[in-house]
């Protein structure tokens, strides 16, 4: 590779031999067509009517999906602008929970639009200045156009909106309601922290039979049948170490001659065990949580004690207990205290279709909470469980904001309209770039039109319009069945005012700094051992990269 030449006629070479380098319009025109391929490969399931992407990993697994995110972490993107764009999915759902595709297929657009304006030699920086001026305004609009989140009517709305496109069709209504509940009674100070939501699934019912429990739900049943089938005012022991007798970690032989040190070997062995559940009794515990196993004798002891008892809790659930019962994990079971005890009013055990399961309620921390998903499958049991978790995300963000805005298109035309107005304040060349702005952001209805089959042109037409028109313009957006402009607050289509300004403000972003970027350098891979290895090893762009200066 040789370095700028200067006067001299002699090349100097800067960089190692190998190094492939991409500069100028070649390295933006690469990095912008390996965008738009990310953004392309998810836009067809932008919407309610958008289509699954079927991903099938290396070892077979399947999932079908239309979720942005969850289609590109799967996909292995291996050109670099590409895995930027790839971020902004990321980014997009730890912050908001949806509008992945959005944000992407956004993104891929802008670049686009700004593909046009570098062939009409407009210098990246003006491109940039004009996107960061453009996304500020877009902004202003948004926050201009939301409305108030506070009523349940509207988060319904919103849960609803977040689930469309997402195989629990039908029964939107019902989880929609469920998932209000759960996120207000999680609701503390404004903030719904997930991590207060426990999600277990039960095979066996119908979606609908999915219900929320205020407390703790366990997929565990007491070990012993003689032991109490509820426990009302419960002192809950945790213990992290198996109440077993330790055994040997090598193959050790024990060996006893005569009948009384077996009778004395045994009585040790039965008197350990036996001080465990003294233990437990004597700090005044009857409910006691097990993260390893319970030897037979100690289930017989706490059974005759009236102790409640389940065995190997996965390591997640003993947190969630401890955190819902105030109890603190215990390492030694001859040390716990009755400091250590959580407390519940009730711990009891409760058929869920034709097997049972622990319910804790009546919890120190009133904002633990456990939904119990029921369906006919594992398949269908995960779909509701992903669908719920996202919405419940999805309403917390409007609860905590309390703003939301009209969806299905109606944001995207106002701000688009409201940047083409500003473009002219603006003027001079960094006009052009906000004018792209406003244009890029047509390609959500546009997309979620195509998607249900109906005419783009004519839509994009049809919610332009409507927004010039009249105060309630902001709120039109497409209705799918029809075809027609339509007010989405009547029509029950909000999202978040969050995911929008975060799809927004991130798609300008990435766009910027893959406008910014006008050299590759990428140091060779160490040669494969074997030579005839995946030539695709470089990932699609990457190969135009060679052709040098
Ligand atoms: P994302 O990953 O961006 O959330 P989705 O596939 O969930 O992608 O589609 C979201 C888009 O679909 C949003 O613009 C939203 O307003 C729109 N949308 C949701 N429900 C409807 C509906 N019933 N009619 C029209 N558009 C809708
Ligand atoms: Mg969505």
């Amino acid at each position: 590779m040789y370095g700028g030449s200067g006067n001299s006629n002699q090349p100097i070479i800067v960089l190692k031999e190998g190094t492939e380098r991409s500069k100028d319009k070649e390295a933006q025109f690469n990095n912008i067509s390996a965008a738009k391929a990310v953004a392309d490969s998810v836009r067809s399931t932008l919407g309610p009517k958008g289509m699954d992407k079927m991903l099938v990993d290396s070892i077979g697994d399947v999932t079908v999906t239309n979720d942005g995110v969850t289609i590109l972490k799967e996909i292995d993107v291996q050109h670099p602008a590409a895995k930027m764009v790839v971020e902004v999915a990321k980014t997009q759902d730890s912050e908001c929970g949806d509008g992945t595709t959005t944000a992407v297929v956004l993104a891929g657009e802008l670049l686009k639009q700004s593909e046009t304006l570098i062939d009409s030699n407009v210098h990246p920086t003006v491109i940039t200045n004009g996107f960061k001026l453009a996304a500020t305004k877009a902004v202003e609009v948004l926050n201009n156009i939301s409305v108030d989140s506070n009523s349940d009517e509207i988060l319904k709305k919103v849960a609803a909106t977040a689930m469309t496109g997402k195989s629990v069709s039908g029964e939107e209504e019902y989880l929609s309601d469920l998932i209000v509940k759960v996120a207000r009674l999680v609701e503390d100070d404004g903030k719904v922290d997930m991590s207060n939501i426990k999600i277990e699934k039960k095979a066996g019912g119908v979606t609908k039979d999915t219900y929320m429990v205020e407390g703790i739900v366990l997929d565990k049943q007491r070990v012993h049948p003689r032991m109490p089938k509820i426990v009302k005012d419960a002192k809950i022991a945790l213990f992290t170490t198996q109440m077993e007798n330790k055994k040997p970690e090598v193959d050790a032989q024990i060996s006893i001659t005569d009948p009384e040190s077996m009778q004395a070997f045994l009585s040790q062995e039965e008197g350990t065990l036996k001080a465990m559940v003294d233990k437990v009794k004597s700090v005044g515990a009857n409910v006691v949580f097990c993260q390893k196993g319970v030897d037979d004798l100690v289930q017989h002891y706490m059974a005759k004690a009236g102790i409640y008892c389940c065995r190997r809790l996965k390591q997640s659930d003993m947190e969630a207990v401890a955190k819902a019962t105030g109890a603190s994990l215990v390492g030694e079971i001859t040390e716990i205290q009755a400091s250590d005890l959580g407390t519940a009013e009730i711990v009891e055990e409760r058929e869920v279709g034709t097997e049972s399961m622990t319910f804790i309620t009546g919890c120190k921390n009133p904002k633990a909470i456990s939904v119990v998903i029921r369906g006919g499958t594992d398949h269908i049991m995960d779909e509701v469980e992903r669908a719920m978790t996202d919405a419940i995300r999805v309403v917390g963000v409007a609860i905590e904001d309390g703003k939301v805005v009209a969806g299905a298109g109606a944001p995207e035309i106002e701000v688009g309209l409201r940047l083409s107005q500003y473009a002219s304040s603006v003027g001079g060349r960094e006009q052009l770039a906000i004018d792209a702005f406003a244009k890029a952001m047509e390609i959500i209805p546009w997309t979620i039109a195509e998607n249900a089959g109906i005419d783009s042109i004519d839509a994009v037409i049809k919610l332009k319009s409507a927004h010039q028109k009249g105060e309630k313009g902001a709120y039109f957006g497409l209705d799918l069945e029809t075809g027609e402009a339509v007010d989405m607050i009547q029509k029950n289509v909000v999202e978040p005012l969050r995911v929008k300004i975060q799809a927004v403000n991130s798609a300008a972003e990435v766009a910027n700094m893959i406008l910014r970027v006008d050299d590759v350098i990428a140091s060779r891979r160490a040669p494969p051992m074997n030579p005839s290895a995946d030539p695709s090893l470089g990932g699609p762009g990457m190969s135009g990269v060679g052709g040098m200066m």
